[in-house]
């Protein structure tokens, strides 16, 4: 408890450009023959337990507090590659007291805007080097997390490996540097010095990783700047299992709009567009620009109608700087989800880096590895709302 409120207090006034918003599609399927699973799992997911294993309920729970070396380190190959196979199975088949599976536990949803070369004086600590970004995803992947997308989030939909931690990637405003495409023997391609581009290559030696993320775009401005049309980039992006998002059509700011009217048409003129570069796509969340709209008006951002085009937004992230709750959280409240923001040119209280040091794993969302249960220790079983289980089973250990 005394965590939580240091973190708001550190938290709550950290500034965004945008805000939020959410949602997507289709989850990760492991598909990799049991063996290579198992080196996989062995080399990541079992030694993040090692790396970021920190204080479990009950411990005086210290953020610095370094983690344990020796749970796994003597552990026989054998064994684990069982454990890999057994997580196919039921939650009941995994050693919890390893594992440690906490599926009320919180999950990341990480924010990025700009991706540049290099950083220049001036450059915002919303932005992030390519570099950068391509050193960041073996460090999560290392520290045993895996994406999902925002979609598979808001259903309860989360397929990751026991002993993982699920996170989302949010990109917003629809920049080159996070996704254009080139030309390469004929074909458009992802850019390799763009994000998605790295994700590519990344995911070609992890692919358990995950390749997924939600762009938040403003269909009436520059999007994703590069060959192709907009239609063609749009459809890389859903062809890939990544999800488009809402960011408003112009990039207005909410908190100024005047009238309902108004939010209904940025809304909802951002996503008739979108119906008319892909067909029959909804985007099923919002990210903010630049904060909430006026009280009496926040019901417009969520749903609206414009020019006979229905729009309902099951996510909006607040403009905030924490970890998200598990859906299955008495707290969890899609319409008021926070993000965390990518790391920039320095560090600050609240980014991503500063929250994968500071987070424990024990109260972090550690998956069972079967998306049929629902597994929390008993001491977390309270926080579980069980109207959110959305059919699976609730096990506790
Ligand atoms: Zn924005």
């Amino acid at each position: 408890m005394l965590r939580e409120y240091l973190f708001k207090l550190l938290c709550q006034e950290v500034q965004y450009l945008c805000g939020v918003g959410i949602h997507m599609t289709r989850f990760f399927k492991a598909v990799l023959p049991v063996a290579i699973s198992a080196m996989l799992f062995i080399s990541a997911c079992d030694k993040s337990l090692n790396f970021i294993e920190k204080s479990t309920k009950g411990e005086a729970s210290e953020p610095s507090q370094t983690q344990s070396q020796k749970a796994s380190e003597s552990k026989p190959e054998a064994t684990q590659a069982e454990n890999e196979v057994k997580k196919q199975g039921s939650a009941a088949h995994i050693d919890v007291s390893q594992v440690k599976p906490n599926e009320a536990g919180s999950i990341m949803v990480v924010m990025f805007h700009n991706f540049i070369d290099e950083y220049k004086s001036g450059d915002k600590e919303y932005t992030t080097t390519f570099d950068d970004f391509r050193k960041l995803l073996p460090k999560l992947y290392e520290k045993g997390y895996r994406l999902i997308n925002v979609n598979d989030y808001l259903s309860n939909n989360i397929n990751v490996p026991a002993g993982c931690i699920p996170m989302m990637f949010t990109f917003d405003d629809g920049t080159a540097g996070q996704f254009n495409l080139v030309e390469e023997n004929g074909r458009l391609v992802a850019n390799k010095q763009s994000a998605v581009g790295i994700m590519e290559e990344f995911n070609k030696a992890h692919p358990d990783f995950g390749l997924k993320g939600t762009f938040y775009v403003n269909l009436g401005l520059k999007t994703f700047e590069g060959k192709g049309t907009i239609s063609e980039r749009l459809k890389y992006l859903v062809d890939k299992g990544f999800e488009i998002g809402n960011h408003t059509y112009s990039h207005i700011s909410l908190p100024k709009a005047k009238s309902a009217q108004e939010i209904q048409r940025e809304v909802g003129k951002n996503q008739k567009a979108m119906l008319e570069l892909i067909p029959d796509y909804t985007m099923t969340s919002l990210a903010l620009p630049f904060g909430q709209a006026s009280k009496e008006l926040q019901e417009y951002v969520h749903k609206g109608e414009f020019e006979g085009i229905k729009y309902d937004n099951m996510a909006i992230m607040l403009v905030g700087a924490n970890p998200a709750a598990s859906p299955v959280s008495k707290s969890f409240n899609p319409l008021k989800t926070a993000r965390v923001r990518a790391s920039g040119i320095k560090p600050v209280d609240c980014d991503l880096a500063w929250w994968v040091e500071k987070l424990s794993r024990s109260e972090q969302y550690v998956s069972d590895g079967n998306p049929d249960t629902v597994t929390v220790p008993k001491s977390n079983e309270a926080t579980v709302d069980q109207g959110k289980l959305k059919g699976k089973r609730l096990v506790t250990y």
